[in-house]
């Protein structure tokens, strides 16, 4: 291994940069997961997620990846055999349809060719012509990771609602939480999927569900096998700031810190810097002269952005360049669209010259593997950025004037 000075720059969209404060806060002694200090800190994270989640409904922490999140959506709701309605935007929607299907449910896959988010019509026409009402949960990504593309969930709460289908409406987040907006309660998702390593800045291990009532309803009587995901324990424990196992307790440290950051910053202007900073990188790829591989412009994501490759140069070549030359890493192209799309992530804890940085180093690595391209990304990104800035100081000097 050759010595790289200096901080490695991780722009995959996800897991994202940990900041310094969080890994701090990580670092402490573990302490007793039965004693008071532990329930206090407990229901400071429980409590404090209901805000990012905007829910007043209870949420519960797996110390688990994004994927066992997805599962404990799926055995504490459903039984063997129940159908599910699940809709094909890209890589994460296909994996979750194959967990949904090995724990012996039956897929309804809408599909479609992963540029563009759900369309709530296609749901629509699904859920009207279930008269038997087979289908019992309709389970769609917010924000495909896979596809830079973010999905209208209260256009999908909208088409179950004019159908009067009784299914439950659960949502992957693990992209989305914390970046772009997202409306638990509002929207009438009954299970919310997120995880800790994306948006909340944290290292990878935690992951959740907000949980509506009537998905608690829901698990009175859904027969899938489980346990360790089994809300109904978790939820008696943590109504003491317990757990029914031994939590992921340090990185419950970072989660309270993770809680701060966003307070601190405010939720809302956290979705705004998400957005400016997303403007910046399609403008980038713009003057590259590449095209985003999000097809329409309400549904650009605002945590990652995938770019498509110029015809006959494979992303593999970008990516393991930008590695090599410059120590920053690039998300992959998944699934079907391997090779053709690498993906940008902008998301988490970052700031304007992370971003700059970020771009450079594309546009660096586009010249250093002879990737055709225009020079001059990096710089329209700059100027966004700046141009953005004066218009803010600007509004801040006339509003102080006033
Ligand atoms: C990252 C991601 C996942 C997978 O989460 P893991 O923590 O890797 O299990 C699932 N869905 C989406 C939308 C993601 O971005």
């Amino acid at each position: 291994m050759n010595y790289s000075s200096g901080r490695h720059f991780l722009q995959i969209p996800g897991p994202t940069n940990v900041p310094e404060r969080i890994l701090r806060a990580i670092d402490h002694p573990t302490i007793d997961h039965r004693s008071a200090q532990f329930a206090h800190l407990a229901r400071e994270c429980l409590d404090g997620l209901k805000a990012i989640f905007k829910t007043q409904q209870p949420i519960v922490i797996y110390p688990a990846s994004g994927t066992g999140a997805w599962e404990a959506a799926l055995v504490n709701t459903l039984s063997p055999g129940d159908a599910v309605l699940m809709y094909e935007t890209g890589h994460f929607a296909a994996t979750w349809r194959k967990l949904a299907e090995a724990l012996g449910l039956k897929a309804q896959f809408a599909a479609d060719d992963w540029r563009n988010g759900v369309r709530a019509e296609a749901i629509e026409a699904a859920l009207a012509a279930d008269s038997g009402h087979a289908i019992k949960a309709v389970c769609v990504v917010h924000n495909e990771t896979s596809t830079g593309v973010t999905s209208d969930i209260a256009a999908v709460r909208r088409a179950i609602d004019r159908t009067a289908h009784p299914a439950l409406l659960m949502v992957d987040t693990i992209s989305s939480l914390a970046s772009i907006d997202y409306q638990a309660d509002q929207w009438g998702v009954d299970v919310t999927v997120a995880g800790s390593q994306k948006g909340l800045m944290l290292p990878p291990g935690l992951s959740f569900n907000a949980i509506s009532e009537k998905a608690l309803a829901a698990s009175k009587s859904a027969r899938l096998p489980k346990s360790y995901w089994r809300w109904s324990e978790m939820l008696e424990s943590n109504k003491n700031g317990f757990f029914p196992y031994t939590p992921a307790t340090n990185l419950l440290y970072g989660l309270r810190e993770a809680i701060s950051m966003l307070q601190e910053e405010g939720l809302e202007q956290v979705f705004k810097r998400h957005a400016r900073h997303a403007e910046a990188t399609r403008r980038a790829v713009r003057a590259w002269g590449l095209e985003l591989w999000a097809r329409n412009e309400s549904e650009y994501s605002n945590s990652l952005t995938a770019v498509l490759m110029p015809q006959g140069h494979d992303e593999r070549t970008l990516r393991s360049t930008v590695l090599e030359k410059f120590d920053m890493s690039l998300g992959s192209g998944l699934g079907q669209i391997a090779g053709r799309v690498f993906r940008i992530g902008h998301l988490g804890h970052f700031n304007d010259l992370m971003l700059c940085g970020t771009l450079a180093g594309v546009e660096m690595g586009f010249a250093a593997a002879n990737i055709p391209h225009h020079a001059g990304g990096a710089q329209s990104a700059m100027s966004y950025l700046v141009g953005q800035q004066s218009a803010q100081s600007n509004k801040a000097r006339s509003t102080r004037a006033a």
